[in-house]
C-alpha cells in the first residue's frame, strides 16, 4: 500500500464530510476498490450490477485480504455470470405486486413504499439487483396520495419505507412525508428499512433526528448489518443518537456463505447489536436471485448453524430464521428443528 492509496480512505478535507459528499466519493469500480485495499486489480467487470461502496464502509475492510467478509459483500465476482438452476431475475415476483407507482402491497397490515430505487451501497447478494427501479420514481404529490390511500385501508396500520434505500431521500422530503403520515391516525407505526446509517453513519443528521422525534406514531428503524466488523465507533454513535430519539431499532441480516456462515460470528453480531441498542430481528435465507448463487448456504448447513447459534444466546438475541416466498403474506420462519 503506497501513500496515494492510503489517502483515498481518509477524508479529503479537515471538515467533516457530509453524507452526500461521502456518497459522491464512493468507490464505483472494482479496480478502484481493489487498488485502495492493496489488492491486484485483475477484474473490472460488474456483471450488470454497478459497484458502489462508500468510503466509511470501505474503511472497515481489512487491507490486503481478498476474503474480508465486508469486501465480499461489495466486490463483483466472476461467479456472478454463472447460470444456476433455481435462481432467477425476480425470485419474489415483486413486479406483480406493484399496484401503484411507489407501492408494493405484499403484506396485509403493512404497506411497503418504494421510497427510491437507489441505494448507498450495492450488495452483490441483493434480490433487487434486477428490479425495474426507474418505474418507481414518484413525485411528492404521488407520495402524499399513496399515504392517503394507504390510510383509508382499514387493514393497514403500518407504513414501511423501503427501496432502494429510503434514507437517500433528503431530510426535507422525509420530514414532509412523516408530517403527512402524522395526519392519519390509522397509521400507528412507520418502519424504515435502511443500510445507510451503517454505510455512511453521517446520514444520522440533526435534521433527521428531529424528523423522527416526538411523533404520534412509533418509529422503527431496521438496520441491515451482516457482520460484527461492520460496526465501528461511528455506527455506534449513530445508533446511540437514534436510541435517544426514541426510535426502536431492529436488525436483519442475510445468511451469506463466506461472510457470516458461522454460529460464532452471528453470536458476536447479536451481542454487539444489543450493546448498541439494536435487537436482532431476522436472519434471512438467501433469495435465489441470479448472480448471487455463490452466497448460498444450503438449508442443511443453515439449520446446523442456526441451532448452534440458539445454543450460544438468550432467546431475545436469536434472530428469526426466515425466508421470503413469492405470493405469501408473510415470510416463512423456522425454529431450530423445522427447516
Ligand atoms: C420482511 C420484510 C418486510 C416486512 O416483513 P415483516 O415480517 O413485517 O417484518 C419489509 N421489508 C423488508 C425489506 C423485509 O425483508
Ligand atoms: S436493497 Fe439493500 S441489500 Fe439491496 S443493494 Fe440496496 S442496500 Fe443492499
Amino acid at each position: 500500500m503506497n501513500d496515494t492509496q492510503e489517502l483515498k480512505l481518509t477524508p479529503l478535507s479537515a471538515a467533516e464530510p457530509t453524507w452526500q459528499s461521502e456518497l459522491k466519493h464512493a468507490y464505483r469500480s472494482a479496480s478502484q476498490l481493489r487498488l485502495a485495499l492493496g489488492l491486484s486489480a485483475i477484474d473490472d467487470q460488474d456483471y450488470g450490477f454497478p459497484i458502489l461502496a462508500p468510503r466509511p464502509y470501505v474503511s472497515r475492510i481489512t487491507k490486503n485480504d481478498p476474503t474480508d467478509p465486508l469486501l465480499l459483500q461489495v466486490i463483483s465476482s466472476a461467479s456472478e455470470s454463472e447460470e444456476q438452476f433455481g435462481f432467477s431475475e425476480d425470485p419474489l415476483d415483486e413486479r406483480d405486486a406493484n399496484p401503484r407507482p411507489g407501492v408494493v402491497h405484499k403484506y396485509r397490515s403493512r404497506q411497503l413504499f418504494i421510497a427510491t430505487g437507489q441505494c448507498a451501497i450495492n450488495c452483490r447478494y441483493c434480490f433487487r439487483r434486477h428490479f425495474p427501479y426507474s418505474d418507481n420514481r414518484v413525485s411528492q404529490a404521488q407520495w402524499r396520495e399513496n399515504i392517503r390511500q394507504t390510510a383509508l385501508d382499514p387493514n393497514v396500520n403500518e407504513i414501511i419505507l423501503s427501496g432502494g434505500d429510503p434514507l437517500l431521500l433528503n431530510d426535507e422530503v422525509l420530514t414532509g412525508l412523516l408530517s403527512e403520515v402524522e395526519r392519519h391516525p390509522s397509521i400507528s407505526r412507520v418502519r424504515i428499512h435502511t443500510r445507510l446509517p451503517l454505510v455512511i453513519p453521517q446520514r444520522i443528521t440533526n435534521a433527521l433526528i428531529d424528523a423522527l422525534s416526538n411523533r404520534r406514531f412509533k418509529v422503527i428503524l431496521v438496520w441491515h448489518i451482516n457482520h460484527p466488523n461492520e460496526i465501528d465507533d461511528a455506527v455506534e454513535l449513530a445508533a446511540l443518537r437514534l436510541h435517544k430519539a426514541g426510535v426502536t431499532q431492529l436488525n436483519q441480516s442475510v445468511l451469506l456463505k463466506s461472510v457470516n456462515d458461522a454460529a460464532a460470528t452471528l453470536a458476536e453480531l447479536s451481542e454487539r447489536l444489543f450493546s448498541i441498542n439494536i435487537l436482532p430481528y431476522y436472519l434471512h435465507l438467501l433469495d435465489r436471485v441470479s448472480g448471487a448463487a455463490h452466497f448460498l448456504v444450503p438449508d442443511s448447513e443453515a439449520k446446523i448453524i442456526y441451532r448452534e447459534l440458539a445454543e450460544h444466546l438468550p432467546g431475545f438475541l436469536v434472530p428469526k430464521l426466515a425466508r421470503e416466498t413469492s405470493g405469501n403474506f408473510s415470510k416463512d420462519t423456522f425454529g431450530t428443528d423445522n427447516l
